[in-house]
């Protein structure tokens, strides 16, 4: 699976707007600067700052975020 170059230029972080980087097997954008990976699920990067797993538990072979922490965000953004 490959990404293709034009793609990954227009792709930024939506936590910093920074430029994000593959990662060695092309399964998720590295942001250097947030440590975190974003998933690509089905060939397409999921850019949302909810599905960002923590460089460190990426590299354990985590590939989707803390269930606790997407509970969080999902309290947050209940309004009633
Ligand atoms: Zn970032």
């Amino acid at each position: 699976m490959t990404l293709a170059p034009e793609l990954l230029a227009v792709l930024a972080c939506p936590a910093c707007r920074g430029s994000l980087d593959v990662t060695g097997e092309t399964e998720g954008l590295l942001c250097p600067r947030c440590a975190v990976v974003y998933p690509v699920r089905e060939e397409i990067p999921v850019m949302l700052v909810e599905e960002a797993v923590p460089v460190r538990e990426w590299k354990k072979g985590r590939r989707e975020a803390n269930p606790a922490a997407v509970c969080f965000a999902g309290l947050n953004g209940k309004t009633g």
